[in-house]
């Protein structure tokens, strides 16, 4: 009997274990929370903050589990066109409303974590051990299994670590004599800080989302419509200027965005419980393809392969885009081809994300003058949005990773930037 054993049963572990259904016979999802439930738990603070789903991920996952995106509606997650049903604010300038053909999935974290869980859990030869720690690797030239906090053993064909940014992975290739992967940041000190209020219709004229974008000397946020017609609200700093927790600080806070949208709701609305904090310090790669002999038998992925600012609402989605390259990797997944081919999709959002937070000078990472041309370049591109809807159109695709960035060098849309993009 085949056996793979998934280690973290939040969002990467729920796609990998549902790639991995067909080709083992028993995947097995070992997971240190009880996941049971909507409600946040310990292994995801992250929860807490405000979550949205790129239109790519959508797609994956709606790929993967056909009817997704309509089951959660029935469950009272709104969706809405992009930029008509919700306003985008960057450098504080609203991009121009207009259609894209995007779709944005309003549903918690939670759960959206809880839909794809239950869906997996649902194919045969799934299962999932809830209370339960990885705590180490087991194997030699080739990892054969898992150790878990008890002592116990688990015998796997292959092990995927989907335990998030604190996987300890490579302290457990290093104990059985592999290399560490070298690892890559670019630290933001970036602060949330999200409360919970009851929705009315009339807030924001009825759109159901607003996003403000965060960067050194702009403080961001944003408030988004939940199932139970209740609103999250973000508020978020960089560079250590990050939202208090006090109520009555919180909202001054808010006042202190570029746009007074999202100060409206905090003022009006009925807080339904109190702000809670999450300090994120920078994005961190871990550079698995770059291993000489990456082991058989073990793949990292999702927020342990690579943890992006959360700001640019991408780790969902490519924890989805590399859920596709695990299968096409199968039914005997390569590491060193699966690695390769995940670098390629990280380094879209890593080379979107980064290079914009580079563009301050107290974001600390490494730089190069290619990425200060494109830098300067993508600013001129947020404010022709604001002007333009084709660049508009064409940004928030980029964006929701439905484009590549390249297409923002198409020479028609170069031209209107240059046009559209003086301050
Ligand atoms: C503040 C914040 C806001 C974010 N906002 C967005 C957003 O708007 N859009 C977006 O796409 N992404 C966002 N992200 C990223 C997103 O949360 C992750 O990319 C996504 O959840 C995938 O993470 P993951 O499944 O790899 O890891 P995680 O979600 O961190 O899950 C890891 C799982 O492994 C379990 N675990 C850990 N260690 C062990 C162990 N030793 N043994 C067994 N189980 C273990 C944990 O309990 C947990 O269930 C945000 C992140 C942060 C920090």
């Amino acid at each position: 009997m085949r056996q793979a054993v998934v280690l973290g049963a939040s969002v990467a572990g729920s796609l990998a274990a549902r790639v991995l259904a067909g080709s083992f016979d028993r995947v097995l999802i070992v997971e240190r929370d009880d996941v049971a439930g909507v409600a946040p738990r310990r292994g995801v603070p992250q929860a807490r903050h405000l979550h949205g789903l790129m239109e790519r991920g959508r797609q994956i996952m709606e790929e993967l589990y056909p009817g997704l995106t309509g089951d959660l509606a029935a469950e009272g997650a709104p969706t809405t066109e992009v930029l008509r049903g919700s306003r985008w604010y960057l450098s504080g300038l609203r991009v121009f409303p207009t259609a894209t053909g995007l779709t944005t999935l309003l549903a918690s974290g939670p759960m959206l974590e809880n839909a794809i869980r239950t869906h997996t859990l649902a194919l045969p030869g799934v299962e999932l051990r809830t209370h339960c720690a990885a705590v180490g690797l087991t194997g030699g030239d080739e990892i054969t299994g898992v150790r878990l906090s008890g002592g116990e053993v688990l015998h796997a064909d292959l092990v995927v670590d989907a335990t998030g940014r604190g996987s300890r992975a490579p302290d457990w290739l290093a104990a059985l004599g592999h290399e560490r992967p070298a690892e890559d940041r670019v630290d933001v000190d970036l602060g949330y800080a999200s409360r919970t209020y009851q929705r009315k219709p009339e807030h924001l004229d009825g759109h159901l989302a607003v996003v403000v974008s965060t960067t050194p000397g702009f403080r961001g946020g944003g408030a988004i419509t939940l199932e139970g017609d209740r609103w999250h609200v973000t508020l978020a700093g960089m560079l250590g200027d990050h939202p208090p927790v006090e109520p009555a600080e919180f909202e001054r806070f808010a006042a202190t965005l570029p746009v007074p949208d999202v100060h409206e709701i905090v003022r009006d609305a009925e807080p339904l419980d109190d702000p809670v904090p999450h300090r994120f310090r920078g994005s961190l790669r871990r550079r698995y393809e770059r291993l000489r002999r990456p082991p058989h038998g073990l793949l990292v992925l999702g927020d342990a392969l690579c943890s992006f600012n959360p700001l640019y609402a991408q780790g969902m989605t490519v924890a989805a885009q590399q859920a596709l390259v695990l299968r096409d990797c199968l039914p005997d997944p390569d590491p060193a081809r699966f690695y390769r081919a995940a670098a390629e999709v990280v380094d879209v959002a890593w080379g979107m994300s980064t290079g914009s937070d580079l563009r301050y000078p107290g974001v600390e990472g490494p730089r190069s003058v290619r990425g200060r041309v494109v830098g300067a370049y993508a600013a001129r591109a947020q404010v022709a949005a604001h002007r333009d809807p084709v660049v508009a159109r064409t940004f928030m695709r980029t964006a929701n990773l439905t484009l590549p960035p390249t297409a923002l060098l198409a020479p028609d849309i170069v031209l209107r930037v240059l046009r559209a993009g003086r301050r």
